[in-house]
């Protein structure tokens, strides 16, 4: 049985701008402050934090297998995690972008999905590896968490042409020049055949999220999938 978590900036131990729940780290929190939250997740979904696998993100569509042989400490380059392992959390973080949760019965995957992840087709990739590992789109179900809404992502007028020319399901209007990247992920999820939830809430204007449109420094949270 998979289970899923999105958590918020509330319940950890950083201090501002990272206050408190920030899990990232890359960001110039305290090390010692995200171990300390590391370990409070690890407390929060009952698993020891050897058995929590992070990923270095870099809005490309690489999916990293978690196997017998991955090692905890290490996060590789990529903007999924999959993994057959019962016992085994995979998180993405996130502080605009759209973390999706994918799970199955045999098998999770946590997503990291901006604008480029949106263009690069990075859930695409995903799905891909689950039906490698013989789990059809129709056994997986999705959980898209809290991003940054339609109203709340300009950007310039290349790039809003450039997303929604691929992702019709992201365009608002080029007067606003804003994306629904998470609108985007739904439309895709949706053509898949994927049944899946999707969180309102907007991180930007949200009270208790980190956003980086509106704070620039700030942390990290997460959505976190296990089996
Ligand atoms: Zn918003």
């Amino acid at each position: 049985m998979a289970h899923t978590l999105f958590t918020s900036r509330l319940g950890g131990v950083s201090s501002p701008p990272f206050d408190s729940f920030n899990l990232a780290a890359h960001v110039g929190d305290e090390p010692v402050a995200v171990t300390r939250n590391r370990e409070i997740l690890a407390a929060m979904i009952g698993l020891p934090r050897n058995r929590i696998f992070f990923m270095t993100q870099v809005h490309g569509n690489v999916v990293a297998v978690i196997d017998q042989n991955s090692d905890p400490e290490v996060a590789p380059p990529a903007d999924a995690l999959f993994t057959t392992l019962p016992g085994v959390a995979l998180v993405t973080l996130i502080a605009d972008c759209t973390p999706l949760l994918l799970k199955s019965e045999k098998a999770v995957a946590a997503v990291h999905i901006g604008r480029k992840g949106l263009v690069a087709e990075v859930l695409e990739a995903t799905l891909k590896v689950f039906n490698e590992h013989g789990v059809s789109n129709q056994e997986i179900t999705g959980e898209i968490g809290p991003s940054i809404c339609s109203g709340c992502y300009e950007v310039d007028l290349d790039t809003y042409r450039e997303v929604v020319s691929r992702n019709p399901a992201a365009a608002t209007d080029e007067t606003s020049r804003c994306l629904d990247v998470a609108g985007g992920v739904a439309a895709r999820l949706k053509g898949a055949g994927i049944e899946f939830r999707r969180s309102d809430l907007c991180v930007r204007h949200t009270p208790g999220y980190f956003s980086y449109r509106r704070d620039e420094i700030t942390g990290r949270q997460a959505g976190v999938v296990w089996l």
